[in-house]
């Protein structure tokens, strides 16, 4: 589902990623971690062409992120072919960013009916129904103030998934949350997972990882240093860099 192919992106003269290399399959969660500054959010950012790579390759459900490819030459994609590839991608951040103004439900609809290729009654049924599937069936009219992180969080999930994404991206998702609110919205998360949705998971829930993850990677300083299954790379990590890094985490 998510092919990265020596991804290499900079901030000017700053080299945040040098030579990404991952493969997550459809249906599989691939939990990243990795120190402040290793280019996580980056390399999430990348994926859904919020940021240009300035080489290498991303592909997403087989689709070439960001250009066409004609004549073994890269073509930037144009403005409406990268929404387009944007809308099969949900992303989480860590910060909720709801429409203030808006109730849970309209929040949910907003996308879908934006995009317009559904009647509103429609749209409508399914995010009632994707708020319900997290837990807030009664906040449907509650606006974004009156719920807690936790709702609010899970409110962002419901609007990326009413998109019908192939892909879901999560930056994050639970570390802006006072502690207790953590767990709402990982179980929402293990639902989604165990419903087979395909998801890039940033975090520092190392429980998670372990539960949840089909995949763990690790990554410092702008690549993956280390990546296999929760055992291998949590309980019997191989590098000097994850050993350390695991040890402050665990
Ligand atoms: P954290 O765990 O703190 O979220 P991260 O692994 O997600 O860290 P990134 O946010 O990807 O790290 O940042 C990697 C590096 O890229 C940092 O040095 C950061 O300052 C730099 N960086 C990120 N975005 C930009 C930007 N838009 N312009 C310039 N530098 C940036
Ligand atoms: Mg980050």
């Amino acid at each position: 589902m998510v092919r990265a192919d020596n991804v290499h992106k900079s901030f000017g003269s700053l080299e945040v990623l040098k030579g990404v290399d991952l493969v997550v399959n459809a249906g599989e969660v691939c939990c990243v971690l990795g120190p402040s500054g290793s280019g996580k959010s980056t390399f999430l950012r990348c994926v859904n062409h919020l940021e240009k790579i300035n080489a290498g390759k991303i592909f997403v459900d087989g689709d070439l992120v960001g250009y066409h490819e004609r004549g073994g030459k890269l073509h930037e994609m144009k403005g409406k072919d990268v929404a387009r590839q944007r809308r099969s991608i949900g992303m989480v951040f860590q910060r909720f960013n709801l429409f203030p103004h808006m109730t849970s439900l309209q929040n949910v609809m907003e996308a879908p009916c934006r995009v317009k290729k559904e009647s509103k009654a429609e749209v409508r049924e399914r995010a009632a129904s994707l708020l319900e599937r997290v837990g807030l069936g009664s906040k449907i009219d509650a606006y974004p103030g009156m719920l807690s992180g936790g709702q609010q969080q899970r409110v962002a999930i419901a609007r990326a998934l009413a998109m019908r994404p192939k892909l879901m991206l999560f930056d994050e998702p639970t570390s802006a949350l006072d502690p207790e609110l953590v767990g709402e919205v990982l179980d929402v998360m293990k639902d989604l997972a165990r419903d087979g949705m395909t998801m890039v998971v940033v975090t520092h829930e190392i429980g998670f990882a372990r539960e949840v993850g089909d995949q763990v990677v690790f990554m410092d300083g702008g690549v993956v240093v280390e990546k296999g299954s929760p055992a291998e790379i949590l309980a019997n990590p191989k590098h000097e860099r994850t050993q350390a890094f695991l040890s402050k985490v665990l």
